[in-house]
């Protein structure tokens, strides 16, 4: 789990750095626009709760869209980890090793906790969202995060391969026009995200590097 842990930091560090700029730990990308993980946060918490069918005016026997909570929890992940690399560059200046650590005594122990209905999952992320507000610590918050991740049945590893997934797409989008706005973000009708869980559905083990180059095939397909 801490090699885990320890890359992942290792490449939220990457794309950060490659999308903001060195520096950005003191808030500000080499654009000038200014950061703010937590707000990243508590808008992906509004996805994630939105693929919940919550609504009592509006498609009510919808159902609970659990490969998007994934999805959006991954999200959330990016930034969690960014929060805690910005932080510990401000500050403690651990090593990624130690931060990795850190991280795995404070989840390692979290097991699935099933709730009744989905009422109830959505309390709890909205005690996330809570905990982001009042005397927000992001170790704290990690906990929490975890916790809640496990109870809809996204435990550490297929998140660190749906992580892995994302931030190759991230650095895909970003390499793309992300930032400019010309990225296309529907491929032949279908969300990259869609095709991305296709492609690692299929293949059970791809290097970042052979999953980088799966995704540039299908793109250029659309641009066909
Ligand atoms: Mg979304
Ligand atoms: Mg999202």
């Amino acid at each position: 789990m801490r090699m885990k842990l320890k890359r992942m930091l290792t490449l939220q560090q990457q794309l950060n750095d490659e999308t903001n700029g060195k520096e950005w730990e003191r808030g500000v990308t080499k654009q000038g626009k200014i950061i703010d993980w937590k707000r990243a946060i508590y808008l992906e918490l509004a996805e994630l709760i939105d693929s919940y069918p919550w609504k009592h005016w509006k498609s009510i026997d919808a159902k609970v869209d659990y490969e998007n909570i994934k999805v959006e929890l991954v999200d959330i992940w990016h930034f969690v980890m960014s929060e805690i690399l910005r932080q510990n560059y401000l500050d403690k200046k651990l090593s990624f090793n130690e931060l990795a650590s850190l991280i795995e005594k404070d989840i390692k122990d979290i097991r699935a906790v099933k709730k009744e209905n989905f009422y109830q999952e959505i309390e709890e992320f909205e005690k996330l969202l809570s905990l982001l507000f009042c005397n927000f610590d992001i170790w704290e918050f990690t906990k929490e995060f975890f916790k809640a991740s496990y109870m809809v049945g996204l435990d550490f590893n297929s998140l660190y391969k749906l992580y892995i997934g994302k931030n190759i797409l991230n650095k895909f989008r970003q390499d793309n026009g992300y930032k400019e706005g010309s990225y296309n973000k529907y491929w032949n009708g279908r969300e990259d995200n869609e095709v991305l869980q296709e492609i690692l559905e299929q293949k059970e083990s791809l290097s970042p590097a052979e999953l980088y180059s799966e995704l540039e095939r299908e793109y250029k397909v659309e641009k066909l």
